[in-house]
């Protein structure tokens, strides 16, 4: 139940992603007007806009002017619906849920706007930042148990310090975006626990670097380009989220911790 209804408001929601991930980085609204065709701007109907169907049944294309519309507005719908479906699974019925759903669809946006634009928006981490803080705080409230709320701040508060230190120390590899990405990264990690925090830092920049020396590697990017941060972040956290109690157990069993 859980997961089949995170799986059908994780569509709706990723057709929304579409909308904030083409708008935002424009400076445009993200409420008015509605969403429009991006080549001939002919409004798009309602029965046209429902998630994955549409596009597929348009065969990617607009029913006023034939132009394709990106697979990216396709692939963000099916990725948001497997993301909340996983956190569903993961999580279940808590009062957590809403932080993790809002957790992930952040990081979604946030990574494809930065793979896009390689700007992390503060129109946007100045605003969900504070709204995914108040709905972990309220879990920890709700479910008895304070100090998970508590965790969930200074988590946040450590992952900023700790991007912010390196950051300070190699300034042309990472951005001010990325920074205050790993303090939104470290409240809902921090919730969860301080090993997850780790973890999913950690995860961040063991993707990160693999990905980069593939690029180099193939001559895909020159030493020169530079290679935006967050979407490792991103995956670094969804990772740590949904599989980082198996890898913390297997970390400390393989260490003899337990
Ligand atoms: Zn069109």
């Amino acid at each position: 139940m859980v997961v089949v209804g995170c799986a059908l408001l994780g569509l709706l929601v990723g057709s929304f992603a579409n909308v904030v991930i083409h708008r935002v980085p424009q400076g445009a609204s993200i409420v008015s007007p509605p969403s429009a065709c991006p080549a001939c701007a002919t409004p798009i109907r309602p029965q046209d806009n429902i998630p994955v169907v549409s596009w597929l049944l348009l065969r990617g294309r607009c029913r006023a002017c034939g132009e394709p519309i990106s697979a990216r507005y396709l692939l963000v719908e099916i990725a948001c619906g497997v993301l909340f479906a996983l956190v569903g699974a993961r999580i279940g019925w808590d009062w957590a849920l809403p932080g993790f759903l809002l957790f992930v669809w952040t990081l979604l946006v946030l990574a494809v706007i930065d793979a896009r634009t390689r700007k992390i928006p503060n129109r946007l981490t100045y605003r969900l930042t504070p709204a995914l803080l108040t709905l972990f705080v309220l879990a920890g409230l709700l479910s008895g148990d304070p100090t998970t709320a508590l965790r969930s701040v200074l988590g946040g508060v450590a992952a900023f310090a700790a991007l912010l230190v390196i950051a300070l120390i190699s300034p042309r590899g990472m951005g001010m975006g990325d920074v205050k990405l790993a303090g939104f990264i470290g409240i809902g990690l921090g919730y969860l626990g301080w090993g997850y925090v780790v973890l999913g830092v950690f995860a961040g920049f063991v993707v990160g670097g693999l990905s980069g020396m593939a690029l180099l590697a193939t001559r895909a990017r020159s030493r020169r380009d530079l290679i935006p941060f967050g979407p490792y972040l991103a995956i670094g956290a969804v990772v740590a989220v949904l599989a980082g109690d198996t890898l913390i157990r297997g970390y400390l069993r393989s260490v003899g911790l337990a």
